[in-house]
């Protein structure tokens, strides 16, 4: 569709109701039905190339008017009515506006039973717009009074679409969905206008006239948006953070909102209704709210887990370490047992990454991690990344003997890995630092990391490849 296209598509539509008026009002019908079906075209060929889903939920509204309106035209060829609208064609022009409102009112991040439940409230929402209409519009046509009541009910459900349409473009940080929300709200106010304009100025309902050429419109320009407008600007847009989180917080809000609202305006005609719509809002909105508590509560707990581990090795990281060491510490501190703490480093791993590259040098890191971790199998042991190419194990509950043979075992493992380096050992080894304590009460924990830390320093100067624990503190003499 081209902006040409568009022109002659109007021009051939008033020309042709203009040459044979007698037959004017269905020729209109098969226009206007041809525009929406262009526009229900475009769009879905859009949804197809872009993966933004909301163009498909706007294909397949097109794809209701376009039905609503082959119904007007279905109903005017097989019964002549020359006023009025079918009450298929009412309904689908009513239910053309759920996808609508589905696409702006519900979130695409959520979790698919809350799209589900999104969905059947602008389901509901639909069906509550058209019990209005129904009350006051039957197939033989609106009384007056009726038409001005349907009229003002699509005027709602015209400005509920675009104000939706429009809260998200306020939000919308992604380009491919700044592009739809940005064509919605531009088509939703066109089209929001030309309703209001012909509901409330036209008098006589009939098709053929030359006001029909305006209903085109919002149509066609909805396909030119489609098929053409793409933002120079990929990136994604600037939106202040508290406006995000606002309107992000309170979409969720707007389905239920405007469904009590349609209830309430039933409440003289259909109590019934009012009451089924305020229960059916209460309690949708509280089960949606159910289930994005839970969704939220595991999400809570996945970035719990992830946030104790390192991401390379899938290791415990230093945070959980620093955690472990606290707790195990204030036990030793209560119940007067052992700890030990061991510092391990890898050596010459410099030499490693710039002789081989970064991504062996994080393969090693791996194959370092996986074997240290085998070789603390005690459920209270804990081996972590402390950083770089460093780790470090926390040892509760063992003497000196075991936590230097565990640290030897540590060593003499990684060497039979045989893990090739341009380390003078030809082979990927370790140092460890080793300190005990069976004192807690008198030190700190931090000396016990320090004094493995100066234990690792002496194995390197050692040569590396070596394990040495470190000297235990003086012991403190109570003064009487
Ligand atoms: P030493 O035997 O004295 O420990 O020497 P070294 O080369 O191992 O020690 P140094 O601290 O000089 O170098 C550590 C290197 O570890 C430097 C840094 O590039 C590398 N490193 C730290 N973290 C990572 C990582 O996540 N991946 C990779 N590939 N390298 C890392
Ligand atoms: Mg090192
Ligand atoms: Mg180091």
């Amino acid at each position: 569709m081209s902006w040409i296209g568009a022109g002659i598509f109007i021009a051939v539509h008033g020309l042709a109701c203009y040459a044979f008026p007698a037959t004017a009002s269905i020729i209109s019908l098969a226009f206007l039905t041809s525009s929406a079906l262009i526009a229900s075209w475009a769009t879905y060929r859009r949804a197809r190339a872009s993966g933004t889903p909301g163009w498909s939920l706007l294909a397949f509204a097109q794809l209701l008017w376009a039905g609503g309106m082959a119904a007007n035209g279905l109903v005017y060829l097989a019964l002549g009515y020359e006023t009025g609208e079918s009450i298929a064609s009412m309904l689908l022009f009513i239910l053309y506006g759920v996808p609508i409102i589905f696409a702006t009112a519900s979130p695409t991040r959520e979790v698919s039973p809350v799209r589900l439940i999104d969905g059947l409230l602008a389901l509901m929402l639909g069906l509550f717009f058209f019990a209005h209409t129904s009350v006051f519009a039957t197939i033989a046509g609106a009384s007056v009074e009726g038409a001005a009541n349907l009229a003002r009910m699509f005027d709602i459900e015209n400005i509920f679409i675009a104000l939706f349409a429009l809260v998200r473009l306020m939000s919308c940080r992604d380009p491919g969905e700044r592009e739809f929300f940005a064509s919605l709200s531009i088509y939703a106010m066109l089209y929001m206008l030309t309703a209001a304009f012909i509901n409330h100025t036209q008098e006589d309902t009939d098709f053929g006239g030359p006001v029909d050429l305006l209903i085109d419109l919002p149509f066609l320009f909805l396909a030119l948006m489609a098929s053409h407008w793409h933002q120079s600007q990929r990136s994604p847009t600037e939106v202040p953070l508290r406006l995000e989180r606002v309107i992000q917080a309170v979409s969720p809000l707007m389905l239920p909102a405007t469904l009590l609202a349609v209830s309430a305006g039933l409440i003289h005609i259909q109590p019934v209704w009012t009451m089924v719509g305020f229960a059916m809002a209460t309690l949708v909105y509280g089960l949606r709210n159910i289930l994005v508590h839970l969704s939220n509560l595991e999400e809570r707990d996945r970035l719990e887990r992830l946030s104790q581990i390192d991401a390379l090795t899938g290791l415990p990281n230093r945070r959980s370490f620093d955690a472990r060491l606290h707790e195990e510490w204030a036990r030793a501190c209560r119940n007067g047992g052992t700890l030990a703490v061991l510092m391990i480093d890898i050596d010459h791993f410099k030499l490693l990454n710039d002789g081989l590259g970064h991504q062996e040098g994080d393969d090693r890191l791996r194959d370092v991690a996986e074997t240290l971790g085998r070789c603390a199998r005690r459920a209270s042991d804990m081996v972590a990344r402390y950083g770089g190419e460093e780790f470090v194990a926390v040892l509760p509950g063992i003497n000196a003997q075991q936590a230097m043979q565990l640290a030897e075992v540590m060593r003499s493992n990684v060497y039979a890995l045989a893990l090739p380096s341009p380390a003078p050992a030809a082979r990927v080894t370790i140092s460890v630092g080793v300190s005990w304590t069976d004192r807690p009460n008198e030190e700190r924990y931090e000396t016990l990391l320090s004094r493995a830390d100066t234990a690792l320093y002496e194995a390197k100067r050692g040569g590396r490849n070596a394990v040495v624990i470190a000297a235990m503190p003086a012991r403190q003499t109570a003064v009487a």
